[in-house]
């Protein structure tokens, strides 16, 4: 039996991965918020450009199915602009995005205030859909989803022989690593279905990025806040600066205006070990502290977390 705390896009493509990998693994996820309600339903969901393509292929096989519309996966061109040219013009992920160039003067003309720009196409991936589709992708693995806050892995320990802690910013008080802190993030969701291309300010606070009901407007990065109601001198920051990017946003409705706090650390924590209570040693696989990026990479730690489990079960196999 092998208990997955969280249930964020981390917790449930890990729980995903490890039923459909090793299907003699009972699966059941505990998470005291489902969707809509983790920072992953926050997130505006766009992949950005990372080293590790594993996320970026298995959303683009998602995007060339007929699962599409249902995971709320889709692919999504438009502009990264600079008012500085920065000093790597062609940069490493200009292989793994599709259709890399750098703007032409004609497609710059529409920033006046920027020097430099990228036209790529990317993935929107909208975790208030996707997250429905992986629930429903582990029910049919046979996983379990459960509500439940734990207040420490001891609560696991009788009932399960695996724990897979995908807890995000909760693991600051379950896994007690003060390393881990948020980064407050706020964006609004507005009406303006005319825009169909993202715009996003290469110093990645201000972005336009188009989904399927609204466009998401951002956004804010704020180390060590962990204010979770909406400020509204944000809301009118974030307009302000989106309008300056496109300014038919000005004819835009808000629709909604959301927080969320990105779980960040130096750098994530994806690794293996003991949980000790009493008499019983529990292995504990952490996949926690995504920040920014955890859309991203998520496929990929899920795959990296399941092949933790996978190897150790080698390693117990061959010395029976
Ligand atoms: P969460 O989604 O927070 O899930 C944590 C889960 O753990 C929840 O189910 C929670 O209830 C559960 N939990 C916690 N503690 C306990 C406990 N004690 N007991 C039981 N359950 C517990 N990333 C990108 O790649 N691209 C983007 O465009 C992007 N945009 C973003 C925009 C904003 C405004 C924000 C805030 C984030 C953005 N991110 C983006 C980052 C992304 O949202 C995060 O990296 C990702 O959501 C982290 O996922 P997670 O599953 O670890 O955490």
């Amino acid at each position: 039996m092998l208990a997955v705390v969280g249930a964020g896009v981390i917790g449930l493509s890990t729980a995903v991965c490890i039923a459909e990998s090793i299907p003699s693994c009972a699966v059941t996820v505990l998470a005291e918020h489902f969707t809509p309600d983790t920072t992953s339903d926050v997130a505006a969901g766009i992949l950005l450009p990372h080293p590790f393509p594993d996320t970026f292929d298995h959303l683009l096989s998602i995007c060339n199915s007929t699962d599409a519309a249902e995971a709320g996966v889709f692919l999504l061109s438009g502009w990264q602009v600079f008012q500085e040219t920065p000093s790597t013009k062609d940069p490493y992920w200009s292989t793994v995005v599709l259709g890399f160039h750098m703007m032409t003067d004609a497609e710059l003309q529409r920033f006046p205030k920027y020097k430099f720009g990228q036209s790529f196409t990317t993935i929107k991936c909208e975790c208030s859909k996707y997250l429905l589709w992986l629930e429903k992708r582990l029910k049919n693995a046979g996983g379990q989803l459960h509500t439940e806050k734990i207040t420490g892995f001891e609560q696991l320990t009788s009932s399960y022989d695996i724990i897979v802690n995908c807890s995000g910013l909760g693991s600051r008080d379950l896994a007690d690593d003060q390393s881990l802190y948020p980064v407050r993030g706020q964006i609004l969701r507005v009406h303006a279905p005319w825009l169909k291309h993202f715009i996003r300010d290469g110093n990645g606070h201000t972005y336009i990025f188009p989904g399927i009901h609204s466009v998401t407007l951002g956004g804010t990065r704020q180390k060590h806040n962990w204010e979770m109601s909406v400020d509204e001198a944000d809301s009118s920051g974030i307009f302000e600066r989106c309008c300056e990017l496109e300014p038919s946003l000005k004819k835009s409705q808000v629709c909604s205006k959301l927080v969320g706090l990105r779980p960040t650390r130096n750098s994530l924590r994806l690794e293996r070990e003991f949980f000790v209570h009493g008499n019983r040693q529990v292995p504990i696989i952490h996949n926690y502290g995504h920040g920014g990026g955890g859309i991203s990479i998520h496929w990929g730690t899920a795959l990296e977390a399941t092949q933790l489990e996978m190897k150790k079960k080698v390693s117990k196999d061959s010395t029976k």
